[in-house]
């Protein structure tokens, strides 16, 4: 089969510049700057081979080796792009290298050494595609999964550019038109290439913004902890990977005390303030393999994988801090105080059971003037008979505030 080549070429501009255009619509639309480095380099792409094909080398040697040279710094435009997806800087020395490269080499070398100059050429277009996949391969979420077609569609890219200068030899003595075959294949190849790499562009930016909406959904806005979904999510994980080493977990929660009187006082908005103040204190009191979270109003929870005797440790550090905290208001010091049940289990104790044991012991902390830490002594034996308990201590003091004769 013989395939024209002015109609591949044509082909493969249309194609290049389409989803240049498309991505970098997308790229304004969805404010994702990478997309826009992707739709440039596609555009430029398709400048190049568009008026490769109008002008060809009617020009002598020059224009040629300028539009080729455009051609690269479309694919080092790529791999900025992918630079730019991470969270890069786009490498500007590094992008307009490998076309330098190329025009001085153009320059130097005899314009009959086809072979060397398309070597060059070549290996300067498979180095961008490997750098865009390495770039694109770094494991930065390990949560990001799925990333094979990241990194074969670069890498067969740089390899079938590099196919027809390994079997050079071979495909010239077989067949003289060598580098008509070249360029056909060369075409081709572009055009997968192109919507290959859209795909993955496709790929990553919906994983991205998966990821993005996973993570506002186990967020707290105004704390920036993590929130009692998040909360529960996490401390499963560190639960399961505690319980493989057979160490003991110990759960906390806080209650800010008389909290609503705050609102009332001085106003919602120190309220916030407030809270985002205990936030602090939390995190600066607890180590980093901590975990911690705002799964209430007012109520804060952490999770530390350690005894009960450090998690009460711990416990008192955050209550004398946020006791200290001294934050003043027009009308004196305002009463920071926080009230903390703790509880701890063996390896694999469940969060609800830890939970629930740290809950009901805040209860005792609160009835008993707050300000305190108040520990479990043990574990509720079942979660339906813990409510049990906790429903009828709560109709036994409901009774008991209705008729006090019954004390
Ligand atoms: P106690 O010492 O018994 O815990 O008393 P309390 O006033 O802290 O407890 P209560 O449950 O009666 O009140 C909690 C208050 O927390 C009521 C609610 O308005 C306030 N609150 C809940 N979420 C927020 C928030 O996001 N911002 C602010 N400013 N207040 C909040
Ligand atoms: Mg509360
Ligand atoms: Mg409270």
């Amino acid at each position: 089969m013989v395939l024209d080549s002015l109609t591949l070429d044509i082909v493969a501009t249309m194609v290049a510049a389409l989803l240049g255009a498309m991505l970098l619509f997308l790229g304004r639309q969805e404010n994702i700057p990478a997309l826009r480095w992707w739709g440039a380099a596609y555009l430029l792409g398709a400048v190049a081979v568009a008026l490769w094909t109008l002008v060809g080398n009617r020009f002598g040697e020059v224009v040629p080796l300028l539009l080729s040279a455009i051609g690269l710094l479309a694919c080092a435009t790529v791999w900025n792009a992918a630079r730019v997806f991470h969270g890069e800087r786009p490498h500007l020395i590094g992008l307009v290298l490998g076309p330098m490269v190329w025009i001085a080499s153009g320059m130097l070398l005899d314009p009959a050494a086809v072979a060397p100059r398309l070597t060059i050429g070549a290996g300067l277009v498979a180095m961008y595609a490997v750098l865009t996949a390495g770039q694109l391969w770094q494991e930065r979420r390990k949560h990001l999964q799925r990333r094979w077609p990241a990194l074969i569609v670069p890498v067969l890219h740089g390899f079938a550019l590099m196919l027809p200068i390994l079997l050079g030899n071979v495909l010239r003595e077989a067949n003289g038109s060598f580098a008509a075959a070249w360029v056909t294949i060369f075409s081709i190849e572009l055009v997968l290439y192109a919507v290959g790499t859209v795909f993955v562009i496709f790929m990553l930016v919906s994983e991205r913004i998966v990821s993005a909406h996973k993570r506002a959904a186990s967020m707290d806005p105004l704390t920036g902890m993590l929130n009692r979904r998040g909360f529960s999510e996490a401390c499963g994980r560190v639960i399961a990977r505690e319980a493989q080493e057979g160490r003991p977990v110990t759960v906390l929660i806080f209650d800010i005390d008389h909290f609503k009187s705050i609102n009332d006082r001085f106003g919602h908005a120190a309220g916030d303030e407030i809270l985002k103040l205990f936030a602090a204190i939390v995190l600066n009191n607890l180590r980093i393999s901590d975990l911690s979270g705002r799964i209430g109003g007012e109520e804060f929870a952490a999770l530390l994988p350690c005894s009960l005797e450090e998690g009460v440790v711990a416990a008192e550090r955050v209550r004398e801090a946020f006791a200290a905290s001294g934050v003043v208001c027009d009308e004196g010091l305002v009463d920071t105080t926080v009230s903390i049940g703790v509880a701890g289990g063996p390896a694999g104790t469940e969060l609800d059971v830890l939970l629930a044991a740290a809950d009901t012991v805040l209860y005792k902390a609160k009835r008993t003037g707050r300000n305190r830490v108040e520990t479990a002594a043990e574990l509720p034996l079942s979660l339906s008979l813990d409510r049990f308990r906790r429903q009828t201590a709560g109709f036994a003091a409901a009774s008991q505030a209705a008729d006090p004769s019954q004390a």
